[in-house]
């Protein structure tokens, strides 16, 4: 692969919908508390999993987020570090056969400017600051 090329589309929410975890950091979650008003112990209480190394969105039943509304994010401007990195996951731009798979239903991979691969592997990088434990070696 020379780079790997993505434009988020416009009215999609495909990646918000699709079974998974969607981890927080500290951060993620006084953003999100103060964006919707509420205080940081209330918005844990109501959205949060936290468990001994990891905070976690909660799934509402039969959907996969909370804040999938009307057709897009309600918490957009502060949405988690995993959903504004998204798809440019460790996982993902380290394993090209892993970045294909998701082009499968991802229609944003393949649009777009070309991103050259050191690019891709610094919000990599970011990605994996932000969710240390998720990353480190078992
Ligand atoms: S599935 Fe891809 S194109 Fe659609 S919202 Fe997610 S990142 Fe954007
Ligand atoms: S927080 Fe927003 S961007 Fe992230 S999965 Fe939920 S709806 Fe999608």
């Amino acid at each position: 692969m020379d780079g790997f090329r993505f434009a988020c589309q416009p009215g999609c929410t495909v990646c918000c919908d699709r079974e998974g975890r969607v981890y927080l950091t500290e951060d993620d979650l006084s953003r999100a508390a103060a964006w919707l008003g509420m205080s940081r112990d209330d918005f844990e209480a109501r959205y949060v999993v936290r468990t001994r190394h990891t905070l976690r969105l909660r799934k509402p039943r039969r959907r996969q987020c909370h804040f999938l509304q009307n057709g897009g994010c309600a918490i957009h401007p502060v949405k988690p570090v995993q959903c504004r990195l998204f798809p440019f996951w460790p996982e993902l731009v380290e394993r090209p056969t892993a970045w294909r798979r998701t082009a499968q239903w991802c229609p944003g991979i393949g649009q777009g400017p070309l991103i050259q691969i050191g690019q891709a592997h610094e919000v990599a990088a970011e990605m994996r600051r932000a969710y240390p434990r998720l990353y480190e070696p078992r």
